[in-house]
């Protein structure tokens, strides 16, 4: 936590931005208690975040304002329409400095079919790793082009072949769709998140897995070069967890 340099915010839904007041609050709590200076943290959201953040920030019981320095994910996005010099400029050195902090050579941001402003996120490492992550998000073109050919695509996979309709109506993917943006983008390999609460902890596992894919957990921690080792656990996984299902 006393680490922690940015938040990503990848859409305005309560499961995805609600936490971030504790977050700030705790970080802010132990670097005090470790007497280190409580430097604010880049939050790199949509447009909609401002007003959000800015209100509950005056009316959270602390203030919470002091904490953060928002971004806004507009700013790492291909432009769509003719841009003047100073805002060409203004860009890139809000790029230079989120990359700088971070050690990246690449933070980039697409719009996918969720919610109003919901992005999907490239970031590229100095020692030339890449990792992709989706959000929450329908199957997107964008998301497959801003992915090509990276090393990790953390992708949501709500809901279950059977459930198709579902996923159509509520703007998620199945399982077996979040497989094939991996597959499309060349992913080296997908990580698959954000299960609905009727699968529990693991997904439903279907014939589109294969050795490629695996599945994360929160707070799970695995290193890349540990990633091929994955898919090994989710045969397992499914024994261990299947009784858990609704
Ligand atoms: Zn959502
Ligand atoms: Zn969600």
């Amino acid at each position: 936590m006393a680490k922690l340099k940015a938040i990503y915010i990848s859409h305005l839904h309560i499961d995805h931005h609600m936490g971030i007041c504790t977050v700030l609050l705790q970080r802010r709590n132990l670097l005090q208690r470790l007497g280190l200076e409580v430097e604010p943290v880049m939050v790199i959201a949509g447009r909609f975040m401002s007003p959000w953040i800015q209100t509950i920030g005056e009316d959270f019981i602390e203030d919470i304002n002091s904490l953060f320095e928002l971004f806004s994910t507009n700013d790492f996005m291909p432009d769509k329409y003719w841009v003047s010099n100073r805002q060409r400029v203004r860009k890139q050195l809000v790029q230079r400095h989120v990359t700088n902090t971070l050690g990246l050579t690449e933070f980039r941001t697409t719009l996918v079919g969720h919610c109003r402003g919901a992005t999907g996120l490239l970031l590229r490492h100095k020692k030339n790793w890449s990792l992709v992550y989706s959000g929450d998000a329908e199957y997107s073109r964008n998301l497959v082009a801003l992915g090509k050919d990276c090393d990790v695509l953390i992708h949501e996979a709500t809901f279950s072949e059977e459930e198709k309709d579902l996923a159509v109506l509520h703007k998620h993917c199945t399982t077996s769709q979040a497989i094939q943006v991996g597959q499309e983008m060349n992913a080296k390999f997908t990580l698959l998140t954000h299960f609905s609460q009727r699968y529990g902890r693991v997904p439903e596992f279907n014939d589109s897995f294969n050795d490629k894919v695996g599945v994360a957990h929160d707070f799970m921690r695995v290193r890349l070069t540990d990633l091929p080792l994955l898919p090994m656990f989710n045969h397992p996984l499914e024994l261990l967890f299947s009784s858990e299902r609704n």
